[in-house]
């Protein structure tokens, strides 16, 4: 077995046990392993080991890495998770099949003209900035109901979750709780939270995704995005 395929088993494992001690079945969460800065050589043993939905912060790296591995993989599943300019909004499009950061009126507006125009639509998840960070995107917590309702409403995005990125410094429950009970109001199934330090709190705050990227693949380098 490789490193990597022995890492996502451990991970996978954890989740499990994650979810059974919070009465959750387990297969109500799913892994998304995050290759950002890691190689298309890199990322390939975890999908010679099933592993089928990733994660990709930037655009461009996504396009100079995954073409390849989708033709191999053509059921491989990419999330961006990382900031969306408006004007990648098109290559993001043709690349990715869930966008987890929407996070501004603006932006639904372009997803919505372009999805239009390129006939895909591929779910969008509204990134929600719990702790109010100002290097961080997503939306206000305060206002984020509004633009939940804007985006399926007035731009009629396939929108079907949320996502946060807790503060690295607080404990990451009261943040966890915050966006599950956003989607719970709004009866939105996705819940993307937690990563490689707190993946089992927010399963136990009912996550359906975690995000997990050196856990699975090593550390990045210090000045990686
Ligand atoms: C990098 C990243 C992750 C994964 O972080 P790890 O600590 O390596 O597990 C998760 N979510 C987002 C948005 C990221 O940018």
């Amino acid at each position: 077995m490789s490193d990597i395929a022995a890492n996502l088993a451990a991970i996978t494992a954890r989740m499990a046990r994650a979810a059974q001690s919070a009465g959750r079945e387990p297969d109500t969460v799913s892994l998304v392993a995050v290759s950002k800065t890691h190689s298309a050589e890199a990322i390939r043993p975890a999908l010679e080991a099933g592993q089928r939905i990733f994660g990709e912060n930037r655009v461009q790296e996504a396009k100079a890495k995954w073409p390849e591995l989708k033709a191999a993989f053509p059921n491989a599943q990419l999330r961006l998770i990382g900031p969306l300019q408006t004007n990648k909004v098109r290559e993001a499009l043709t690349l990715f099949d869930v966008i987890e950061t929407l996070d501004r009126p603006k932006l639904a507006r372009v997803l919505a003209e372009e999805m239009a125009r390129a006939d895909r639509f591929p779910q969008c998840l509204i990134q929600v900035n719990t702790g109010r960070e100002a290097q961080k995107g997503g939306v206000d917590p305060a206002l984020a109901d509004q633009m939940i309702t804007l985006c399926r409403t007035e731009y009629r995005l396939p929108v079907t979750g949320v996502m946060c990125i807790p503060p690295a410094d607080e404990a990451p429950e009261p943040h966890f709780r915050l966006l599950a009970e956003l989607a719970a109001r709004h009866n939105l199934s996705v819940v993307s939270m937690g990563m490689s330090s707190d993946f089992e709190a927010a399963i136990s705050c009912g996550a359906t995704h975690v995000r997990v990227g050196s856990a699975i693949f090593g550390s990045r380098p210090p000045h990686a995005p």
